[in-house]
């Protein structure tokens, strides 16, 4: 055998335990025997005085909402009680994940994503403990009117990145978009399409109601509540939100 022949061999190896490692990821966090293991990594998203006051606040009791949130949904389409999430807040972060390309590419997206895996095993102290989601938020002050950076969950590595409202009456909102994105982690996809718009009947919540509208709760992963065929507004917060039949579908309930 060759050098040439030892280092394909070798590569070989590293991509086969890579994708080992990948559908052994998902096959602990859709089997839903174990409680899911969720760690949250706060980042600030600036050096102001108030989001470094509201990260060092931060404790697990802000995220209870979330686990209670995937057990009662889990109860509602299983008819069983899965064991209640185990969500737990990781050490402050200073370094921010790297940002997702500007222009869409498949090369530039598959670097991106590696990158984003790289750092995430970095933070995590290279753990390779399977099934466990990390999701890094990055706080930012809250102003009227201003649109944070898309959050984002990938199903590679199980990686969520959030971008959130460092205040405490957003911690709610904050709730729902982090469980969309871990939503995300375990296979679930969007549900609303243009302008943002739930799409009928994946994307509501009450499917069978007449009339159809207003709706009175979101579908996770549409994100909003449509008001009119035309008008949807942000859930308060978890209870304002159920699992529709088809992400249920998708995260194997
Ligand atoms: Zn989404």
């Amino acid at each position: 055998m060759t050098f040439k022949h030892v280092r394909i061999l070798l590569l070989l190896a590293v991509l086969l335990a890579a994708a080992g490692l990948r559908a052994w990821d998902r096959h602990v966090v859709t089997s839903w025997q174990s409680p899911l293991t969720v760690v949250i990594f706060p980042i600030r998203g600036d050096d102001s005085a108030e989001i470094a006051k509201y990260v060092q606040k931060l404790d697990r009791a802000r995220f209870a909402p979330v686990g209670d949130f995937i057990q009662q949904q889990g109860a509602r389409f299983s008819g069983r009680l899965f064991p209640l999430p185990d969500i737990s807040l990781g050490k402050e972060i200073a370094e921010l994940p790297p940002a997702r390309p500007a222009r869409q590419s498949v090369s530039g997206n598959m670097l991106w994503s590696l990158k984003l895996r790289y750092y995430a095993l970095r933070q995590s102290g290279f753990s390779l403990r399977p099934g466990v989601i990390r999701i890094f938020v990055i706080y930012h002050q809250g102003e009227e009117g201003k649109a944070l950076d898309h959050s984002l969950g990938i199903r590679d590595g199980l990686i969520g990145v959030v971008h959130a409202f460092g205040l405490p009456k957003q911690d709610a909102q904050n709730n729902v978009v982090m469980t969309h994105e871990l939503l995300h982690t375990l296979g679930a996809t969007d549900k609303y399409g243009a302008q943002n718009m739930p799409v009928y009947p994946e994307g509501f919540a009450e499917v069978k109601d007449s009339p159809q509208y207003p709706q009175r709760m979101a579908e996770i992963m549409a994100g909003r509540i449509p008001l009119s065929a035309t008008r949807a507004r942000m859930p308060s917060g978890l209870e304002e939100c159920v699992i529709g039949y088809k992400t249920a579908y998708e995260i194997h309930w």
